[in-house]
């Protein structure tokens, strides 16, 4: 079952369009994080997916069926840190979200455990880290115990510890059940706790899929020889090179990853007349390849 499919969806403000055609799908059970650079479209996807912005064309489904307020009852959200009053304690706060959202206050205690702010729940707010406030408001999303939870960007402005906290936190609630939504800017946040990805860039989405075949990394090859259009030339033929490319005072060759030696390939240029003499496999960092992808889309 899909949690949520986007069908073409278009979105003008004015002049604008935030949003050029995007369709994808989210797999039940997945981590699926929206990514992409500052103004790429992110909130106002989810806001059309929330009912709080209307899309100027194009559909989409929840859990299948056509949009309604009984879907959206089975949906957590966190859009953006929410005010809890300062001078309340996490329960009081917890309470008045709960009859805010008509969801039940049975499971205070429980959400509170799930975020770990057990030991904490009778202190004032105010005396709260930024972690524990950004926890808080998880725990308000996941009042009535809804099976979605919708993330904008919920590590922003968290330091080191809190970021770890969160990411952990993500990372149970997907264990327990959860199909979580969220969106961030944030490659390396993406890429330690999504499953999925959808990438954004300025209203388009450039690819979308499996975390592990969208971000793979490809293996990089430096080599250096006296000549180097002749030795590029070369290994444009080379078996399994994707591509090789003069940069500096090396010709770069990618691969897959796993795919090359590194012996065999200085043995066929040995037999093909050229010395290297320079030969190094790094790996191309996940922010080259995302910098690649959204850049090929300007
Ligand atoms: P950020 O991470 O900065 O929030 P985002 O990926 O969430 O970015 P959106 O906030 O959805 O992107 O914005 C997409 C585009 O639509 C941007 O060009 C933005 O300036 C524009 N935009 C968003 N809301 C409005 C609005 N109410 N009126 C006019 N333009 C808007």
């Amino acid at each position: 079952m899909a949690i949520l499919t986007v069908q073409d969806l278009h979105k003008n403000y004015g002049p604008i369009q935030a949003l050029k055609g995007v369709s994808f799908s989210v797999p039940k059970g997945s981590v699926f994080g929206i990514l992409g650079p500052n103004g790429s479209g992110k909130t106002t996807l989810l806001g059309i997916i929330l009912d709080v912005l209307r899309a100027t064309s194009g559909t989409f489904k929840l859990f299948d069926e056509e949009p309604s307020h009984k879907h959206r009852q089975q949906i957590g959200t966190l859009l953006e840190t929410p005010n809890f009053y300062h001078y309340l304690n996490a329960v009081q706060n917890l309470r008045i979200a709960a009859a805010i959202k008509q969801r039940g206050r049975a499971d205070i205690d429980k959400v509170l455990q799930l975020v770990n702010l057990e030991q904490r729940k009778f202190s004032k707010f105010s005396t709260y880290s930024l972690g524990m406030k950004q926890r808080l408001a998880i725990a308000s999303a996941l009042l009535g115990d809804p099976d979605v939870l919708i993330f904008d960007e919920p590590t922003n402005g968290l330091d080191p510890v809190g970021i770890v906290e969160t990411r952990d936190l993500i990372k149970k609630l997907s264990k327990a059940g959860k199909t979580i939504i969220m969106a961030s800017h944030l490659l390396d946040e993406v890429e330690k706790v999504c499953t999925h990805v959808a990438i954004l860039q300025k209203g388009t989405l450039i690819t979308h899929g499996h975390v592990d075949e969208i971000l793979i990394t490809d293996d990089i090859v430096e080599t250096s020889a006296t000549d180097l259009q002749q030795l590029q030339a070369m290994l444009q033929q080379y078996p399994g090179a994707k591509h090789a490319q003069v940069k500096e005072q090396y010709v770069e060759v990618t691969f897959t990853p796993g795919t090359v030696s590194l012996e065999a390939l200085n043995r066929y240029c040995f037999d093909k007349g050229i010395t290297l003499r320079h030969l190094r496999l790094r790996k191309k960092s996940l922010e080259t390849k995302f910098f690649e992808l959204t850049q090929n889309n300007n």
